[in-house]
């Protein structure tokens, strides 16, 4: 039997930019965080919650970098207390630390 489905000529994997160095990566080297319904940030290990989603780096530096300037918080379009970004950077932590 024939298959008639069209495949893409090239497996494109997806790629997504690091919100704080703006290099591309695709989604395996970055962690997703995302904007929960209530308006608070998570971060999202599956890359699957539904939600405005945003990609930082596994590296510190981002992480910080994005919490301090707020560039996360722009991108997601939402506020982020200094309590709660101080545990995601603890978090961010102890993702890599497992790695
Ligand atoms: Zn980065």
């Amino acid at each position: 039997m024939r298959k008639s489905i069209n495949a893409p000529p090239s497996k494109a994997k997806p790629q997504r930019t690091c919100v704080t160095c703006r290099q591309v990566k695709t989604k395996h080297e970055l962690v997703r965080l995302v904007r929960t319904a209530d308006g608070s940030v998570e971060i999202d290990i599956s890359g699957k919650k539904n939600g405005r989603g945003a990609y930082l780096c596994r590296l510190r530096e981002c992480w910080e970098t994005a919490l301090k300037s707020g560039r996360l918080e722009h991108s997601l379009s939402t506020a982020i207390d200094r309590e709660h970004r101080e545990l995601l950077v603890k978090s961010a932590e102890e993702l890599f630390s497992d790695a």
